[in-house]
């Protein structure tokens, strides 16, 4: 094979390079992902030899447990091909030794060059700049994944794409949302486009409303200062949650290329109406104690201002004024320090019109709505709520689970959201990564709330730590005639 791929994890000291990125490079290697003439680099301000990093990503590379065999071999090759380099993020002269490094592992091959930024986003600029001027490649790809934050508002992340593009062209950034990488999120569409049941009811002729809910069962745990300058909507919502949803509610489009994707996401996006205070709720968790347990507030943790009103929960209606959703409320519902931890999407179906069995559903006839649910993390599942007859004499009914239980039906173990990112930013697969047309119509929804939320310093609904998050949220729901499934009887 003539070319080869060097993927630079920028920032490699860091958290997310220990805990995701080389663990995901590891299974890509485990599983014969990788190009046969690849190698790693690290680099960061930290100084370390290749040995100690080694050492440092030895400590977090684990084997499937479907996948046990040789596990210990692999590593050591893996490693192997792992290097670091010690450089500032602004200095050119520090990212041409990096080159010349790159160009002795490539030995006059083709050079395709991934970079990872993993770095705090004041210094993204000065490493794309660095590395493009200095480190791109001469005769093949160059491609930097950039990690959220993407800018703070619509301003500041249009500032941020414009110098980036000072440096790279569109197609060679790879904006990030792991959420995209999630197996249940990339199977949306096959479930709606390949299967002839769903298809045909979704539309606000069929579906009542759709929720997205994200919950964290814990806080900032001591992590807060990222967090308290971002806040919830930024740091869930305006991407995670919203991808989700535009890949949800999108017309069908033209094929699977990413460029017809993200064409169909954009166009949600874009006629979906920008929030507003009314159709919002904020929260932030305070202490609770429980089994002699005091949980903190979000404002004990230390590296949190005291008199922070950063939301650590909100709750949001949002409308998409198109043909198919007309009048349909997506709620989304993101907290931390809740009672639980999971990612869902949870869809309610109309009543049946002049349903024979009414009476036996007594006077809530919400709960005989069929609602399916497709749950991201954890556990994976879609299942289908119906109602059915309890086997018998008489006529009682029942709500069952039509239950498609990940780990009941597939025994192999599920791919985390970095390995499937990572190997289609090498493989120059565009379809999981954010356009800058997309992040700029998703500012625009949510910029005008989040200035108003922070000229007017909006107070937050407190809540207790491991609760189920502020009161607001269900007026917020019935207010547009919803009950949010999560909180149903039989979840
Ligand atoms: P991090 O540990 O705070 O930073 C990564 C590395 O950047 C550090 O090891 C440090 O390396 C360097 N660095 C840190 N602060 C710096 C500063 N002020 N000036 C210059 N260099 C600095 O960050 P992370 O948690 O790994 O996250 C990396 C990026 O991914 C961030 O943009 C973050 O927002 C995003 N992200 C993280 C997660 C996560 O789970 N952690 C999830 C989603 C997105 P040296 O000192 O050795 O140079």
């Amino acid at each position: 094979d003539q070319s080869s791929v060097s993927i630079t994890v920028v920032g490699a000291s860091g958290d997310l390079a220990r805990k995701k990125i080389f663990p995901a490079l590891f299974a890509l290697y485990y599983e014969d992902c990788l190009p046969e003439n690849f190698s790693i680099f690290g680099y960061a301000r930290s100084k370390m030899t290749d040995a100690e990093l080694r050492n440092m990503v030895s400590k977090t590379l684990t084997c499937r447990i479907d996948k046990r065999e040789n596990c210990g071999e692999k590593m050591e090759q893996f490693l192997k091909r792992c290097f670091y380099h010690s450089g500032q993020y602004d200095s050119k002269e520090d990212f041409v030794e990096l080159d010349k490094k790159l160009k002795e592992l490539e030995a006059g091959r083709v050079s395709n060059r991934l970079f990872y930024l993993s770095i705090p986003p004041n210094i993204f600029i000065d490493a794309v700049r660095c590395a493009s001027v200095s480190a791109s490649s001469a005769n093949g790809w160059t491609r930097v994944i950039v990690e959220k934050p993407f800018g703070r508002d619509s301003e500041s992340s249009a500032a941020l794409t414009r110098s980036l593009k000072q440096y790279l062209q569109e197609d060679q950034i790879f904006r990030i949302d792991h959420y995209l990488g999630k197996e249940l999120v990339e199977n949306l569409s096959v479930l709606r486009f390949s299967n002839l049941i769903f298809e045909p009811l979704w539309s606000r002729q069929y579906i009542r409303n759709v929720q997205f809910i994200f919950s964290e069962d814990f806080g900032t745990e001591g992590r807060g200062g990222y967090f308290d300058n971002y806040g919830i909507i930024r740091d869930i919502m305006q991407n995670h949650l919203l991808q989700i949803l535009a890949l949800f509610a999108m017309e069908t489009p033209v094929s699977l290329d990413a460029e017809d994707i993200r064409n169909e996401k954009v166009k949600v996006l874009r006629s979906m109406r920008t929030l507003s205070m009314d159709d919002v709720v904020i929260g932030q968790y305070k202490s609770h104690t429980k089994g002699g347990i005091t949980y903190p507030a979000y404002t004990d943790d230390k590296t949190v201002p005291k008199d922070s009103l950063t939301p650590t929960f909100a709750g949001a209606a949002l409308f998409i004024d198109n043909a198919r959703w007309d009048g349909v409320p997506f709620l989304m519902k993101a907290g931390k320090a809740l009672h639980d931890r999971r990612a869902e999407i949870r869809v309610q179906f109309r009543h049946v019109p002049g349903n024979l069995y009414n009476r036996n559903f007594g006077t809530d006839l919400d709960r005989a709505t069929n609602e399916l649910v497709i749950r991201v993390q954890p556990d994976e599942a879609i299942y289908l709520k119906i109602n059915n007859k309890v086997p018998g004499l008489g006529m009682r009914l029942d709500r069952s689970n039509l239950n498609l239980l990940y780990k009941a039906r597939y025994s192999k173990e599920i791919p985390d959201a970095y390995e499937r990112l990572l190997l289609d930013a090498i493989e120059g697969e565009r379809r999981l990564f954010i356009r800058s047309d997309e992040l700029d119509a998703a500012w625009a929804l949510f910029t005008p709330l989040l200035k108003e939320l922070e000229d007017k310093r909006l107070i937050p609904e407190y809540y207790p730590y491991g609760s189920r998050g502020p009161v607001g949220a269900h007026y917020l729901a019935a207010k547009h005639n919803v009950k949010w499934g999560d909180l149903g009887v039989d979840e």
